[in-house]
């Protein structure tokens, strides 16, 4: 029985990630009587975090601040989430799959010898067995995981588990916790931004993408008008960045990002089978190519043969109107 559950934050520009609310609802679907422990790490004052995450339902939260959390750092990070693991002995630990969960779980897991199942789309508990679903061979199809022994490690898929609404008035202690971080040989001493401005592609709810079919790196321009009417990120396929039309960090795809939007607009993509692995998982898929025989229409709920060039501004038009 999973009785206390840690859920560690992820932070950008001293505000918590959508994904931490999620991590959270997700720890309530192991157990929901459980407690859920916030853990959040960085520099700066955290209170505020703690304070927030425990108005997406955690109970309490836990944080570690030091000027050497500043940026993430498997070193730095792992010292202070172990230093927590150490002394509140949680039965699991709930993270994002993102590119600091995927990086950070596995190596506290093999620290304290524990199962870690990553990537998970769902979480159920039956009969008190939690079970994680999850998806394999690239998305065709999902298996049902348990974690038998020891503290069950876990990282959810963005986008995939509703937070729990945000309760203003939920409050719980936030502890300040003192780690001694020392062992810290990688520093970060610049980060340059290559993605664009705007809403993250992964956590983003509308996504509008653009192939090959969009032919340069200024066919891409009206798709940009469209993720903005629509409050939505702009992504590709890895023909368009291979073509230089636009940046991988924009790529979608089993190579690139996977993402799970509630709506996904495919522009001038033609569905081969490594783009669908980071897209197929979208609520509703729009499709826009001129070839009718595409297979992206094979996973799309809707399916627009025309001409891009036409078809993309004037969708925008319309939708500006409303
Ligand atoms: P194309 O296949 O060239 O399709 C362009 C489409 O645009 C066509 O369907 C065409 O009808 C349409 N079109 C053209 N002009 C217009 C117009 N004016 N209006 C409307 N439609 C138009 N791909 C990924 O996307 N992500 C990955 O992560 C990825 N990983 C890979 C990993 C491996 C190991 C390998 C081998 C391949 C990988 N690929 C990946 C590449 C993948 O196989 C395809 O080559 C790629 O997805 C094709 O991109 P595309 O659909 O943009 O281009």
């Amino acid at each position: 029985m999973m009785t206390k559950l840690l859920v560690i934050g992820e932070s950008r520009e001293g505000e918590l990630r959508n994904v931490t609310f999620e991590a959270v609802a997700a720890a309530k679907k192991m157990n929901a009587d459980a407690e859920v422990v916030g853990v959040i790490l960085g520099a700066g004052s955290l209170e505020e975090q703690g304070k927030e995450i425990i108005r997406y339902g955690a109970d309490r939260a836990i944080t570690v601040q030091d000027e050497k959390l500043e940026d993430y750092t498997s070193e730095g990070y792992g010292q202070a989430a172990l230093a927590v693991i150490e002394d509140e002995s949680p039965d699991g630990i709930v993270m994002g799959h993102t590119s600091i969960g995927k990086d950070l779980t596995p190596k506290l897991a093999a620290k304290i010898g524990s199962g870690l199942v990553s990537d998970a789309v769902d979480i159920s508990n039956e009969d008190g067995e939690v079970l994680f679903t999850r998806p394999i061979y690239s998305g065709k199809a999902f298996e049902k995981k348990a974690i038998t022994e020891g503290v069950a490690f876990v990282t959810i898929r963005p986008n995939n588990i509703k937070p729990l609404e945000r309760d203003e008035d939920r409050t719980g202690e936030v502890t300040a916790k003192d780690v001694d971080i020392s062992d810290v040989r990688t520093i970060i001493k610049d980060v340059i931004r290559k993605a664009s401005e705007g809403v993250d592609l992964s956590e983003a709810n509308v996504i509008i993408a653009g192939g090959r079919g969009v032919k340069s790196e200024e066919g891409f321009q009206p798709l940009y008008e469209l993720a903005e009417v629509l409050g939505g990120a702009v992504g590709a396929s890895r023909g368009a960045c291979d073509a230089e039309y636009c940046d991988y960090a924009l790529q979608i795809g089993q190579t690139g990002k996977v993402v799970t939007p509630d709506l996904y607009i495919a522009v001038g993509i033609s569905g081969a089978i490594q783009h669908l692995a980071g897209m197929s998982n979208s609520k509703v898929i729009v499709a826009i190519n001129k070839d009718p025989e595409a297979n992206i229409f094979n996973v799309a709920d809707y399916g627009i043969v025309g001409d891009l060039f036409e078809v993309v501004p004037k969708l925008t038009e319309e939708l500006k109107q409303l």
